[in-house]
């Protein structure tokens, strides 16, 4: 981002043509400075007003990226705890998968010394 401020026009909320806007995060690394109101800058959604989100592209994509590290976690947690309410099916699962791959490298096995 190049520092030299344009001098734009006061941001109008809702206002097309002013075509710029202050990101809604105030944690915004752009915090209190306008950009440009486009794709680049904004995601299009036509419920916000001037059809696109009121957070910059930035700050959408960190809050997605921490949403997603919280859920991994809990993610993770939730199917250890499936796996240890549901041993049997996990076990008969790997029994299965195990005799599948068993079999598989003996086809292999078998082909490479025929
Ligand atoms: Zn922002």
């Amino acid at each position: 981002m190049t520092k030299d401020t344009q001098l734009t026009t006061p941001v109008r909320e809702a206002d097309e043509t002013s075509a710029t806007r202050i990101c809604s995060n105030a944690n915004c690394e752009f915090a209190g400075e306008p950009q440009p109101l486009d794709e680049e800058h904004f995601s299009r959604d036509g419920r916000y007003a001037g059809g696109f989100r009121t957070e910059c592209r930035r700050c959408q994509s960190e809050r997605t990226k921490a949403y997603n590290r919280q859920h991994r976690d809990k993610a993770t947690a939730a199917r250890k705890r499936w796996a240890q309410k549901n041993r049997e099916h996990v076990n008969e699962y790997q029994k299965k998968r195990y005799h599948d791959m068993a079999d598989a490298y003996k086809q292999q096995k078998e082909q490479q010394t025929a």
